[in-house]
């Protein structure tokens, strides 16, 4: 038998209908890369992305197409993503931080029919031009005044131009809630990129879960500043959620710098953010060089990368700030966890609390989480055995994009993450490693990141890095880089001492090993595989032929 409610496909271009009637006045804010500050509402928006709606179906673009947008996080992106996802089209957002040779290589891979792009792009697409055959049209997100910057660029069409010139006559929606709406390429740190492909049905079941109180919780009364990138993971989903609730939304363009983030915050009264760690060191350094405070802002996420403890008690105890730690990937859309705390947690004194806001988080209703070992065994939930972390769930990737890499799931539905993580008795998920980087010691696992993140707090340390090297007895040992902070000289013996007592002894690196540079990869994280390969070669004090342990 089956239940007899209507049937309402689960399609995003409702939330910007939802927005734009019963929200339409409410204002977007952006730093627009020509310049100046620009503002828009949810019913200017819907009726523009309309307009580009009908520019793409007049570019010939159908249901299934792929349109790719390179672009910052502004108003216009937002009515590119919808114009596009609202016909059935998918958006395919391409990430500005890869190489010119990746970005080509997932623009052919997704076979991106039109490029919207901002002016900060054009060289780059000025040169690769031809290396990007499926592309058809190329949209500047600017006016006429700018399209000058473009003339090396024969064809490409204004954006501005195309809301002028086309209606906002055009349905929207009327296709299966399965269609695809976006696809994001993971930034490949381990082969060539491979594509997520999220539907209309899971972007909005993610919007859904976001919403509740104790997940992002937002509210028609907040102020939202979407720093996370629209081309990363969706921007958290923001760009979904905000609409959904009819807040004012906040976005900063190209300039993620503190200065600029901070001015946005203070003049447009912004009471929630989102972004990953670095984005906040710099917004706190300038706070405190200016001898600032947040006058509303209340509550911000951080996610991407493990926030580290002093930035969480900076918030805390200097600004008043609620810090939500969060968890996820690509490929779960990407909320997985949160650091929210239980009636149990929360009513104990902060410095008791602190050790599980630092933690990855609990599961919101919509997550299915389980820890297993290396032949799939279910492991326990106590806060100390480290194993592998997997996820399931209606916004969890089930294949990628031309099934590249093959079948992802397990006998039981579950996606790997590829993290290794524990999970306490309170349900406190932590994330202890990536399995490509876990040092794997005489059968045990030893924590690269936990390693790093002690040894990153010694003075004279910028940034640390811990890489497994081959070693003939042990399989592989820690090995510790260090950048030094400018003008620091120091040895390994500080290092080691440093980290004596704070780490087992059988997890102490074998050498430490100083270094100009700590690659970064695409999206901010130490580029591991990158190290590795630079170290190749490097034999272990302990690995020499006599040196044996
Ligand atoms: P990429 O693998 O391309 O960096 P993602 O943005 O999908 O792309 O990164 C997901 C990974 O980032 C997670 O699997 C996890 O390893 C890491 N990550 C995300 N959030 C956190 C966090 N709060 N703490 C620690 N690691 C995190």
């Amino acid at each position: 038998m089956l239940g007899l409610m209507q049937d309402w496909p689960l399609t995003v271009d409702k939330i910007l209908d939802h927005a734009a009637e019963w929200h339409g006045g409410r204002e977007i804010v952006s730093r627009s890369l020509e310049g100046p500050i620009v503002r828009t509402t949810y019913g200017a928006m819907h009726d523009r992305a309309k307009r580009i709606s009908n520019a793409l179906k007049a570019m010939g673009v159908k249901l299934g197409d792929r349109v790719a947008t390179l672009a910052w996080n502004s108003g216009r992106h937002m009515e590119a993503w919808y114009g596009i996802m609202g016909i059935g089209a998918v958006c395919h957002t391409l990430n500005p931080r890869l190489f010119a040779d990746q970005l080509c290589y997932i623009i052919n891979h997704a076979e991106d029919k039109v490029l919207f792009t901002d002016l900060t792009f054009l060289p780059t697409l000025v040169e690769r031009r031809a290396q990007m055959p499926s592309v058809e049209q190329v949209v500047v997100m600017t006016d006429r005044d700018h399209m000058g910057a473009a003339a090396a660029l024969p064809g490409a069409l204004c954006f501005e131009t195309l809301v002028e010139e086309h209606s906002p006559d055009c349905v929207w929606g009327g296709f299966d809630e399965h269609t695809a709406a976006g696809i994001c390429y993971t930034s490949g740190t381990t082969g060539n990129p491979k594509g997520v492909v999220y539907s209309h049905r899971s972007n909005f079941l993610h919007t859904l879960v976001t919403l509740q109180r104790d997940v992002m919780g937002l509210s028609l009364h907040d102020v939202a500043l979407m720093v996370a990138p629209m081309f990363h993971a969706n921007a958290w989903g923001l760009a979904f959620s905000c609409p959904a609730v009819g807040c004012k939304l906040v976005m900063p363009g190209q300039r993620l710098d503190g200065a600029a983030v901070l001015e946005l915050i203070e003049t447009e009264g912004v009471t929630f953010a989102g972004a990953v760690p670095t984005v906040w060191q710099m917004l706190l350094q300038e706070v405190r060089a200016r001898k600032a405070s947040f006058s509303t802002l209340k509550r911000v996420l951080i996610g991407g990368s493990a926030v580290p403890e002093a930035l969480m008690r900076a918030f805390h105890d200097d600004y008043g700030v609620e810090v939500i730690h969060a968890w996820g990937m690509t490929e779960t859309s990407p909320m997985g966890t949160l650091g929210v705390l239980t009636p149990e947690i929360a009513a104990l004194p902060y410095e008791e609390q602190l050790p599980y806001r630092l933690k990855q988080g609990r599961t919101p209703m919509g997550v299915e989480l389980k820890l297993v070992d290396d032949s799939g065994r279910r492991l326990p939930h106590d806060g100390e055995t480290m194993g592998r972390l997997k996820v399931k769930g209606g916004f969890v990737a089930a294949r990628y994009f031309k099934a590249e890499g093959g079948d992802i799931l397990d006998a039981d539905g579950f996606f790997d993450t590829g993290d290794m993580a524990t999970i306490d008795a309170a349900g406190f998920m932590q994330i202890t490693d990536r399995v490509k980087d876990v040092i794997k010691s005489g059968g045990e696992w030893i924590s690269s990141i936990e390693i790093e993140n002690l040894a990153v707090a010694h003075p004279k340390a910028m940034l640390a890095a811990v890489i497994g090297v081959a070693h003939p007895k042990w399989d592989e040992r820690p090995l510790l880089l260090v950048k030094l902070r400018e003008g620091e000289s120091a040895t390994r013996a500080e290092f080691l001492e440093f980290l004596e007592g704070k780490i087992a002894r059988w997890w102490m690196p074998d050498d430490v090993v100083f270094v100009d540079e700590i690659p970064l990869g695409a999206t901010g994280k130490i580029d591991k595989k990158l190290l590795r390969h630079r170290m190749e070669g490097y034999v272990l004090p302990t690995a020499q032929a006599d040196g044996v342990k």
